[in-house]
């Protein structure tokens, strides 16, 4: 079975309601326009959590989440507390995005580890607590520059790896597609710099390898790896072509519906000649 290709629209610290409101006005019809096959590709969009609770009311306000509503299906939190509730003022816990109905949040991204002091035991704390209330995290782990420089990149993801995963092999295995993995070296985040699409292949198969080790075939095989860092509509396709590159996380270019959309379209695109020319998983 191929892995369903998943394109994630990290908005970071962008888009107020009314902005996020207009965007989706201009996103949906551009899905259509550009015939987006919804289950073929799963798309998210991760605004703040403020904007993301105020969406999904408006889901459940137009009454359209009694069917399954695909569109809250599309939302996704940006990061969630470590603890799982109590005296943390700011935080948001596991078990508010999994009560609003939210199927991932994004963990480990390199913002909330380099600026927030998001450790890798913090990272695994909050991997555990997703897990716990069913919400798949999309694990975030990468080099930065001065590391790949000095040849560590691979012994660092594995230690990324290693750490957020360990306490949470049980809970990973219990659950179909409980974790995707996004590969982002910080190097590449926000620059405008793209790592090469045959390099990030080789290292997205290296996490494939290291999530072998620690879970076992089976759930290595299913998981999805992501590649982020300066993805755009330019070189999304030759990224999403790569065997072992399954979405993508996209920052500065999900800003602009149209041009996310062209993301999601390149996926698409990638996905069908890689059904042409399958490569066992
Ligand atoms: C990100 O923040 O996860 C990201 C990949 O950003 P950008 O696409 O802007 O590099």
């Amino acid at each position: 079975m191929p892995r369903k290709p998943l394109i994630a629209a990290n908005w970071k610290l962008a888009k107020t309601l009314t902005e996020a409101k207009s965007y989706l006005d201009a996103f949906k019809p551009e899905l259509s326009a550009q015939q987006i096959d919804l289950s073929q590709i799963e798309v998210l969009l991760a605004p703040t959590s403020l904007v993301l609770g105020a969406l999904v009311g408006q889901a459940m306000a137009s009454g359209a989440e009694a069917d399954g509503c695909p569109f809250k299906r599309m939302l996704a939190a940006q990061n969630l507390a470590a603890q799982p509730e109590g005296a943390y003022t700011g935080e948001v816990s596991a078990k508010m995005v999994a009560d609003l109905g939210l199927g991932y949040a994004i963990i480990g991204h390199s913002e909330r580890r380099s600026l927030f002091g998001d450790t890798d035991d913090i990272v695994a704390e909050k991997v555990k607590r997703a897990l716990e209330a069913g919400v798949a995290p999309i694990l975030c782990v990468g080099e930065t520059l001065e590391q790949r420089e000095a040849g560590q990149t691979d012994a660092v993801i594995r230690q990324q790896l290693k750490i957020a995963i360990n306490s949470s092999v049980e809970a990973i295995n219990a659950g179909k597609n409980a974790l995707v993995i996004a590969y982002e070296p910080v190097w590449a985040i926000g620059t405008g710099q793209t790592c090469d699409a045959i390099e990030a292949d080789r290292v997205c198969g290296m996490i494939r390898g290291e999530l072998t080790q620690l879970l076992g075939e089976a759930t290595a095989n299913t998981t999805r790896i992501q590649y982020g860092g300066s993805v755009k509509p330019e070189n999304a396709l030759e990224l999403m072509q790569q065997p072992e590159i399954d979405g993508a996380l996209v920052g500065g270019a999900s800003l602009d519906p149209v041009s996310f959309v062209k993301i999601v379209a390149a996926a698409q695109q990638a996905l069908a000649l890689k059904a042409q020319c399958p490569v066992a998983v």
